[in-house]
């Protein structure tokens, strides 16, 4: 899944920059505990970005409560993401990552709001969140 991005990075590398949680999610396919993040809740217009690269991944007004317990929108910027196929845990779920560095972000699935009817259920963690300044 993470061999054709554009940033390439060894474990030890990425290690060196990340959290332990962050690690787990971005590079090892892991998931937060729902409702974990503090980014569920945030609610300011602003930018999130890639927690492993900075690449600019969601805008705010495409993040939606859900209710799921992760952060959710229901579109990414254009090309900031990817998928794959995910058949682990007994499903079988879209997976996305984000195209500069590959890291895991979370899924996507086909239940969200108009216009896309999308909801791209993101780990916060891998996540950063950039307010707009004003
Ligand atoms: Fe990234």
């Amino acid at each position: 899944m993470t061999d054709k991005a554009p940033i390439q990075k060894s474990d030890e590398e990425w290690r060196k920059e990340l959290t332990p949680e962050q690690f787990h999610v971005l590079r090892q396919h892991g998931t937060e505990r729902a409702g974990t993040s503090p980014l569920n809740a945030e609610k300011r217009e602003g930018l999130f970005r890639c927690a492993g690269c900075g690449a600019e991944l969601f805008d705010s007004g495409t993040k939606y409560e859900s209710g799921c317990g992760w952060p959710s929108f229901f579109e990414a910027k254009d090309g900031a993401v990817g998928t794959s196929i995910d058949k682990s845990h007994f499903m079988t779920r879209t997976e996305v990552h984000c195209a500069k560095c590959g890291g895991h972000l979370g899924h996507v699935f086909p239940d969200g709001p108009r216009p896309t009817g999308m909801r791209f259920c993101m780990n916060g963690v891998a996540l950063t969140f950039e307010p707009v300044s004003k």
